[in-house]
């Protein structure tokens, strides 16, 4: 009988796709054992086992001592969490799980444009809470006519834009190039938030995006404006974003992601004009399952040596 290609899983990203893939391959995870009995696992899978498996915001370095790893099928769209420039010095292709989880993001992106516009949180705390009998809630604001400035408008940026022009949004971006899209395109960041009432940020992670969205930026956003992030929380600098939110130079945040996620700064918890989601954007049953029929499709082209299906180039 033919034996089961191996598969390194680096580590635990989502149960269900691991499951599947531990039914078709010989898997070894490495996440569940100790430093130095990772390093005997790589020492003993050398020759053999050609291909890992791993969330795509994080790996493990000692993934990258497996000389005769050729394939990275990871799972989800930012692959921060690999280093890009030693995959390709080791000759190591790498797979993603883009497309399937536009619409899932680009719904958590629409519900903290809602929530926080209209102060959704907040009106359902008073509700419960009793003090409508007393006194009444301050107004939101409205969305139609209003500009929404998307940073990084890309495959899920663009089911923003779809989800976005129904409410009557105007839509403007920024990208290093520009589209060939009917918006309003600028090539500064700062120059569009001074144009958006809500500036949306769909930025990868990584050095080359860290911290883009800092005090200048929010400031040009103005005190009427509303923060959203459902890229990555890198590409903000999160004090400066707190403070601003605490003094009102900005009205509000909306956030899914953060920069040292999972832990969220006490100061931004505590404060009442910001809505926190505890990155959710994919975070669905159908959307899930989509992307770890993705990594399955990558594992298995790649194995039967066809066209890999998602590669990032
Ligand atoms: P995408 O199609 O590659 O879009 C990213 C866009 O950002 C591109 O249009 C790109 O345009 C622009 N961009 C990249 N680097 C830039 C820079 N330095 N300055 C300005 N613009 C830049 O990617 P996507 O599939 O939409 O995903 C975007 C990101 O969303 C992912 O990388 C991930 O971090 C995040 N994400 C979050 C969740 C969640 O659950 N919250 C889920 C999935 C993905 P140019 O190349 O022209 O600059």
């Amino acid at each position: 009988m033919e034996s089961r290609p191996d598969v390194l899983v680096v580590n635990n990203f989502h149960p269900p796709t691991v499951s599947r893939i531990d039914k078709i391959y010989r898997t070894h995870h490495l996440w569940k054992l100790s430093s130095e009995s990772q390093i005997a696992l790589i020492t003993q899978l050398e020759g053999q086992c050609k291909a890992a498996v791993t969330g795509s915001w994080a790996f493990n370095e000692a993934a990258y001592k497996l000389e005769s790893l050729s394939l990275i099928s990871a799972f989800g769209v930012g692959i921060d969490g690999i280093d890009i420039n030693r995959t390709k010095e080791q000759h190591i292709r790498v797979t993603n799980t883009p497309d399937v989880l536009n619409d899932d993001v680009a719904d958590i992106a629409l519900a903290l444009i809602l929530a926080t516009s209209r102060n959704i949180i907040n009106a359902d705390r008073y509700a419960r809470s009793g003090l409508w009998e007393q006194s009444s809630m301050h107004y939101g604001s409205g969305l139609a006519g209003k500009t929404l400035g998307i940073v990084g408008l890309g495959r899920i940026g663009q089911a923003v834009v779809e989800r976005a022009l129904p409410l009557k949004l105007k839509i403007a971006y920024h990208n290093r190039n520009k589209k060939d899209a009917p918006h309003k395109y600028f090539t500064s960041l700062i120059e569009l938030a001074k144009h958006s009432d809500i500036l949306l940020c769909v930025l990868p992670g990584g050095h080359e995006t860290e911290k883009s969205i800092n005090s200048e930026v929010l400031k040009a956003l103005g005190p009427k404006g509303i923060f959203i992030n459902i890229g990555r929380g890198t590409s903000v600098d999160e004090d400066c974003l707190i403070e601003l939110l605490s003094s009102k130079q900005i009205a509000a945040a909306g956030l899914d992601v953060y920069a040292t996620e999972p832990s969220i700064p006490r100061a931004l918890r505590e404060l009442e004009n910001v809505v926190l989601l505890p990155h959710i954007g994919s975070a669905t049953v159908e959307t899930r399952k989509a992307m770890g029929d993705l990594v399955l499709k990558n594992l298995e082209a790649f194995f039967s040596k066809k066209r890999l299906v998602s590669e990032v180039k």
